[in-house]
């Protein structure tokens, strides 16, 4: 169940039971990290449910909090379904490179293809930030190119109570 909010012409929010959420803070992971969740294939809003599921009981990872879901028009490739969105607040030990595999056997384990740049896609994990870490790699680029001129990355985000 989600209540739901139309911000304008383009932009729906979705709130319920997991997205947003608070965890009760244990802190027993060293480094913090926040994630862009995202999706048009499906039924997204079931399939982050599941990843919230998965994540929780996960000890290599702790869920600090997520933020509400928002659903936006696709850009770049525009002849495709809109985007759910939202954003994940994790503590982990894993050092970047390392938590960026686990992310990506995560998509790999609810259902991303991958095919063009901006295809549609089951389910997009990106490291937006990595505690204060600066890293400009062929792989990794943290905190992400992106994160600021992108409604679908700020408006959870400034949902947030980090
Ligand atoms: P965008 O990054 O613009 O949102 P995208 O999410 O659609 O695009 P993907 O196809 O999911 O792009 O990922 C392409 C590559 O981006 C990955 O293989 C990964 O190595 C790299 N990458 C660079 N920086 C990051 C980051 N901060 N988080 C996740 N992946 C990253
Ligand atoms: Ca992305
Ligand atoms: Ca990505």
């Amino acid at each position: 169940m989600y209540l739901k909010r139309k911000l304008n012409d383009d932009l729906l929010i979705f709130k319920g039971l997991r997205f947003p959420y608070k965890a009760n803070f244990k802190n027993s992971h060293r480094y913090q990290t926040i994630v862009g969740i995202g999706g048009n294939i499906g039924d997204v809003k079931r399939r982050f449910e599941h990843l919230f599921v998965e994540i929780k009981r996960d000890k290599r990872v702790e869920l600090l909090e997520t933020a509400l879901i928002l659903k936006n028009p696709p850009f770049g490739f525009k002849d495709q379904d809109d985007f759910f969105n939202s954003i994940i607040v994790l503590k982990t030990n894993m050092q970047p490179y390392l938590f960026l595999d686990y992310l990506m056997r995560l998509e790999k384990k609810f259902g991303r293809r991958r095919s063009f740049a901006n295809a549609p896609r089951t389910l997009d994990l990106d490291i937006i930030f990595f505690d204060n870490r600066i890293i400009n790699s062929k792989k990794l680029t943290v905190p992400h190119p992106s994160w600021s001129k992108r409604e679908s990355v700020i408006i959870p985000l400034s949902g947030l109570n980090l």
